[in-house]
């Protein structure tokens, strides 16, 4: 099908949801609908939906976990949102998010994230994931893709995955499943392994190249046969990243696109803007070419000029200072703290699996950088993801209801401020997109990329009856992240409410402790 057919299918699907909802429940959409009540409604906010194009003062009424309304005039609720001067837009759908503890969730929340689903990376074993999280409680929805990495480390060192991300810190101590090629057994076992995770629910295939560079062209386009039979993307971190041919980031993203050609499969590329280096003009061309002729190769990006990673990840070994066009040591931070070279090799041999930051770029030092970091975060298409880490202190990685976060806990600011920075930045600051553009990377696109494969996202990054009631109301003249790389810990700010499934995770700018209305985003298991 073509995207208007599809968009016009899907709109049609929404819409046929929508009026069933009001049938059964009042006369909402007509003259007399002040008459209706709803469980929650925000009155008189400029309500923005990108898949429509609707950019008005309208009011919305929220029914049993979804929109039931959408008015020109004031609604009557149970709870009531004077939205006047707010925007109301759908909440933001967040594909990159390793953080999936409950101290992680809170601060995604303030950055007006609904649903934040790890997809880079996935999990192994699925099922133990989703029974974890359904168990703990979240306040925004979430989810995870099926880890060619855990299956390769678990295939390679006899290591069997936890279901947590601590797994893959652990196994920075070996090196085997970074460098070595799969036997065709062993790639037969790891694409079991993968497949397994699909059919306990995943939503796709996480593929970490980048820690794993030397597996074999063939494991690969296993892999991606695999994404191509489930009819599942595969979100890749590429391998090299490098500005450095052979074995470079365009080399890398090449690759990808080299497989949605012959095997089909849906690959999309995760935060182009770090594993770009400075080659992003070049990949930029690379991956509109592979649009244009129709391939499915989607990308995301964040706004910052740094990333994180552990200590010990392969792109920091050998030459690499060359490789990413001239960094240093000083260039990556434990909690805040240029390395040194001596200190960065005692940390790489010590404590490998520790989080770091690392800038690949310094668009507030350099224009040109910034130029480079704007080109990926524009990319034609392309959705921000924030790539959130869980938060540390001391050490040990913050789990459980812990609120507000200890003064010394520590991650990337893109944990706390990604969709906040890009409306701030982008948006209202350097006016590079109108708000309706910028927020179409953050909820409708996202929701496009899975919704092929996730039936739910169908009702999820859109403002229409029928849509789930993942909501943001913000304030855009003040609407801005606070971290910074040396005091993260910060909340954004500017998010008034936050409703995810109809029930306010933000209310009045504070956060609801005791809410946890988030649900999980699954495909339908099919194995017990
Ligand atoms: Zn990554």
């Amino acid at each position: 099908m073509t995207q208007r057919l599809v968009r016009a299918v899907h709109c049609a699907v929404v819409a046929l949801l929508g009026s069933l909802v009001v049938a059964a429940g009042a006369t909402a959409q007509t003259p007399g609908a002040a008459a209706a009540t709803f469980d929650v409604v925000l009155n008189g906010g400029r309500v923005i939906d990108p898949e429509t194009g609707l950019d008005a003062i309208r009011s919305v009424g929220i029914r049993d976990g979804r929109i039931a309304a959408i008015s020109a005039t004031p609604l009557r609720g149970s709870t009531v949102v004077d939205a006047g001067g707010l925007v109301v837009a759908p909440g933001f759908i967040d594909l990159h998010a390793h953080g999936q503890d409950l101290p992680a969730a809170r601060m995604q929340a303030f950055d007006g994230v609904t649903t934040a689903l790890e997809l880079e990376g996935g999990i192994l074993p699925v099922s133990a994931a989703y029974d974890r999280v359904g168990r703990e409680g979240r306040p925004i929805n979430y989810g995870f893709s099926a880890s060619w990495l855990f299956a390769r480390i678990a295939e390679k060192e006899a290591m069997e995955p936890s279901g947590a991300i601590t797994f893959f810190q652990d196994a920075q101590k070996r090196k085997g499943w970074q460098f070595s090629l799969a036997s065709p057994d062993e790639t037969t076992r790891l694409v079991a392994r993968v497949e397994r995770g699909l059919q306990e629910g995943a939503l796709g295939i996480g593929v970490l190249a980048g820690y794993a560079p030397g597996y074999g062209r063939k494991e690969a386009f296993a892999i991606a046969q695999l994404a191509a039979r489930q009819r599942v993307p595969t979100f890749t971190h590429v391998r090299y990243m490098s500005v450095i041919e052979p074995e470079s980031s365009f080399e890398a993203v090449a690759e990808i696109v080299s497989l949605a050609a012959a095997t089909g499969a849906h690959m999309h590329i995760v935060h182009l803007n770090s594993t770009s280096t400075r080659d992003i003009p070049r990949i930029a061309e690379l991956v509109s070419g592979a649009q244009a002729r129709g391939l499915r190769v989607t990308t995301e990006a964040y706004p910052y000029g740094a990333g994180s990673t552990v200590v010990g990840a392969e792109l920091f070994r050998g030459n690499w200072r060359e490789r990413r066009g001239g960094s240093t040591a000083g260039d990556i931070e434990l909690a805040g703290v240029p390395f040194t070279d001596a200190t960065l090799e005692e940390a790489q041999a010590k404590t490998p699996g520790a989080w770091i930051i690392a800038h690949f770029m310094r668009p507030d030092r350099s224009p040109a950088d910034q130029a480079l970091l704007d080109q990926s975060v524009l990319m034609p298409g392309g959705a921000i993801a924030s790539d959130a880490m869980p938060w540390t202190s001391k050490g040990q990685q913050l789990t459980g209801d812990v609120w507000p976060l200890p003064a010394d806990a520590f991650a990337h600011p893109r944990s706390a401020g990604t969709f906040t920075r890009f409306l701030r930045d982008y948006v209202r600051e350097r006016k590079k997109e109108p708000l309706i553009d910028g927020l179409r990377r953050m909820t409708l696109i996202p929701a496009q990329i899975l919704e092929g494969s996730v039936p739910q996202m169908k009702t999820k990054g859109r403002i229409q009856v029928g849509a789930d009631a993942d909501l943001v109301v913000f304030d855009p003249a003040t609407v801005s992240d606070r971290g910074t790389y040396t005091q993260p810990n910060q909340t954004a700010t500017g998010m008034r409410h936050v409703i995810v499934n109809g029930t306010a995770v933000i209310r009045d700018g504070e956060l609801v402790r005791d809410a946890l209305p988030g649900r999980p985003i699954r495909r339908s298991v099919t194995v017990r």
